[in-house]
């Protein structure tokens, strides 16, 4: 690897760590649950998921694993106050 490799690996695991860097602005997941998988969307800064719980609540389980992953880096008002605490 040459040198100017190596400073660029060294500042993304800086960057890494520097969540705020960071605004997710779309995601597409298909997150493995323990009966079925499911597919969620993040688009204008609101979830979706396809799973039943979702639809009669508008989070659940999947939405809420991926505000914990990735806290700090969704648009501001995603958050419904669930996963708040966990922080
Ligand atoms: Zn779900």
């Amino acid at each position: 690897m040459h040198s100017g490799m190596i400073g660029k690996v060294e500042k993304a695991r800086r960057y890494a760590i520097e969540r705020d860097r960071f605004d997710i602005m779309r995601l597409e997941v298909t997150v493995r649950g323990n009966n079925d998988s499911h597919r969620v969307h993040l688009e204008d800064g609101k979830w979706s998921c396809g799973c039943d719980f979702f639809e009669h609540n508008s989070t659940c389980a999947h939405t809420m694993a991926l505000e914990i992953m990735f806290d700090g880096m969704l648009p501001n008002g995603i958050y419904d106050g669930a996963t708040s605490s966990v922080a």
